[in-house]
């Protein structure tokens, strides 16, 4: 069985890759959405798009869509984009990738959310890490978790069925990745490798 890479930006790799803005779509699987350094005035039509696009039975999730304090895009319009997605993910039922950045506390207020949200790329304290699990969120970690001690923390805490593993933009081995946090779990690898494909079947049946 392949390793589940949860979210990455190359055709060629292998588990969810993320659609370039308004890119067509492939016939493996994907996610798609308005990621918010995409948001223009035109942010409606470009929508449509999306909508189309996310009711391919290959389409795993919406996203990666979310808030980024470092970017200029307007928080409001942002916080309104983002929102429009979350209401088409529960509408299709399907779950969420989300891209946060500096903005985990206005996240927190989508928790009531119908469908699963993942974090991806998390990398940030142990004490956001929990607020998040606290209230059903997923996260999924990149290559970040390789080196960071703080995060091997909360991997090592995290219950392994809110847990997914990606390589995003990076290039490493999905694999190698997997071989670090089973050991930082403490699970075999083989099992380590299942339970990320379970708990894909989980987010995609429990919306
Ligand atoms: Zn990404």
């Amino acid at each position: 069985m392949d390793f589940l890479d949860f979210h990455h930006h190359k055709q060629i790799k292998k588990g969810i890759y993320n659609l370039n803005h308004l890119e067509a779509i492939p016939d493996t699987m994907f996610s798609a959405g308005i990621h918010p350094k995409d948001i223009t005035q035109n942010w409606k039509s470009d929508f449509e798009e999306i909508k189309k696009k996310t009711l391919d039975k290959n389409c795993i999730a919406v996203g990666e869509c979310g808030l980024d304090g470092l970017i200029t895009v307007d928080e409001k319009l942002q916080n309104e984009v983002f929102q429009a997605q979350l209401s088409w993910a529960e509408e299709i039922r399907k779950p969420v990738i989300i891209h946060c950045v500096r903005r985990f506390s206005q996240i927190l207020h989508f928790k009531k959310a119908k469908i699963p949200l993942i974090i991806h790329g998390f990398n940030k304290k142990e004490t956001i890490a929990k607020e998040l699990l606290n209230v059903g969120f997923y996260l999924s970690f990149g290559r970040a978790a390789m080196e960071s001690l703080s995060l091997q923390k909360i991997i090592r805490n995290i219950p392994i069925d809110r847990l997914f593993l990606e390589t995003d933009n990076s290039d490493f081995s999905i694999q190698d990745l997997y071989e670090k946090v089973a050991e930082v779990k403490s699970v075999s690898f083989e099992n380590l490798k299942n339970q990320m494909w379970e708990n894909l079947g989980n987010i995609r049946h429990n919306g």
